[in-house]
């Protein structure tokens, strides 16, 4: 990886812009640039044919000045402590746009979780919070949730080891839970579903028509497949490409959801679903459509094809999707970024509703989720959209703007600085 995409200098340069806009003091500036505190942990799971393999895992505390830190576990083959670094950081500037009670956090776990077993998921998962201790967890510390390749189930795992650990039952350690463990309705859709009201709304102020709006989905997971389904719901989206980690497929006259995804749960992929074309993720992204919506990884969008991308809105529902330079190219171009941090937010905004319903034990229906986060979601759209236009700087810049200076007020009302 060049140096330019490694995803925590990315998330440096990003605050260091901020900083220098906003005048911010040296010392506000390095505690923001930097985690509060980090924890690398190695440890031993015994797999089913009885070796052990051994596994390196991350969790990174970056920001608490606002509340406990929030922010989900991933496991992925490919991660590094400079990617859970970054991900902690923009958690810490997505709850302070989303104005939550909360901080920023991000664990993670070198692993390929497609290559285990269930027994051997379920016992990576208690290792890592036995590894990580129970001590780093808890309503009122740090609370993770689900992100890349893990899910509700990965979560009960958690909750339990962490409760034998502790000896008492706190179910809003962790979120993304199980219904029946104190799991919040709506949260299984959220980030797709909150990104999609931010849609809406920029959707109003550029004056763009949605329905039948053509749209290119990179990625297929908690928030790529929910993307698909919703957006073609709530907003009437036709979705005429869409891509995991093994590749894309496209049909110009649109994808069923709803077979897609059992294309994926039989086979592995969205590869080769009858009626469509293979393409590559690359093709995916600079598709001749209305909307593009980057929902995998980070470093997708890059100067190298930023140039090419002809959708006149980007929804980030992917975590640092597109590189400093390629915002500029972006906003220079026109094209319409709803950035990672506002646009991905509904998930952590629900993990927040799920955590309130936990504290009082009393729990909410669907139409109440829903209400109270479109009412979040959009009153975040506005403020960073009329920031943007008030300053002249792209949406990215905007949100930062108004996250930065929430966390660095908390930060000098508490004496830190
Ligand atoms: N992993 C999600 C994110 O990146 C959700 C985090 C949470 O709910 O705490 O925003």
């Amino acid at each position: 990886m060049s140096e330019q995409l490694n995803p925590f200098k990315m998330a440096q340069k990003q605050l260091d812009e901020a900083a220098a806009f906003l005048g911010l003091d040296r010392a506000t500036h390095e505690l923001l640039r930097w985690p509060k505190r980090e924890i690398h942990v190695t440890f031993p799971v015994r797999m089913d044919d009885g070796s052990v393999r051994v596994f390196h895992g991350f969790r990174v505390q970056y920001n608490d000045a606002r509340g406990p830190a929030k922010g989900g576990i991933r496991f992925h083959p490919a991660e590094t402590i400079d990617t859970v670094r970054a991900l902690a950081a923009w958690m810490t500037w997505k709850t302070a746009v989303m104005d939550l009670p909360l901080g920023g956090a991000k664990g993670g776990v070198i692993v390929d979780p497609r290559e285990l077993s269930r027994t051997e998921l379920e016992r990576l998962s208690r290792a890592y919070i036995r590894a990580v201790g129970e001590a780093m967890f808890g309503i009122h510390r740090d609370v993770p949730a689900p992100d890349v390749y893990t899910n509700p189930q990965v979560m009960a795992w958690m909750l339990d080891e962490y409760i034998a650990l502790a000896g008492y039952i706190d179910f809003g350690m962790i979120t993304g839970k199980p219904l029946p463990l104190g799991g919040s309705v709506g949260r299984i859709d959220a980030t797709a579903r909150g990104g999609l009201y931010t849609l809406r709304e920029a959707a109003k102020v550029l004056g763009l028509e949605l329905k039948g709006a053509t749209t290119a989905i990179q990625g297929y997971g908690n928030a790529g497949s929910y993307a698909h389904k919703l957006g073609q719901e709530l907003l009437g989206l036709k979705v005429v490409a869409v891509s995991d980690s093994k590749g894309g497929i496209y049909n110009p006259e649109g994808l069923d959801p709803d077979a897609v995804l059992k294309h994926k749960r039989e086979t592995g992929s969205v590869v080769n679903f009858p009626g469509a074309r293979n393409i590559t993720n690359a093709e995916l992204l600079t598709l001749d459509v209305d909307v593009l919506i980057p929902a995998a990884l980070e470093g997708q969008i890059t100067e190298a094809n930023a140039g090419d991308i002809k959708a006149k809105v980007v929804v980030e529902l992917a975590n640092g999707p597109t590189t400093p330079e390629a915002d500029r190219i972006l906003f220079e171009r026109g094209v319409y970024v709803i950035p990672d941090f506002l646009c991905n937010a509904g998930g952590v905004t629900v993990s927040y509703f799920e955590m309130v319903q936990n504290a009082y034990n009393y729990y909410w229906d669907a139409e109440t989720v829903y209400r109270r986060l479109d009412r979040k979601m959009t009153q975040a759209f506005h403020t960073v959209h009329e920031t943007a236009k008030e300053y002249n700087v792209h949406p990215r810049m905007a949100a930062y703007l108004v996250a930065v200076q929430r966390v660095a007020e908390a930060m000098r009302l508490r004496g830190w600085v």
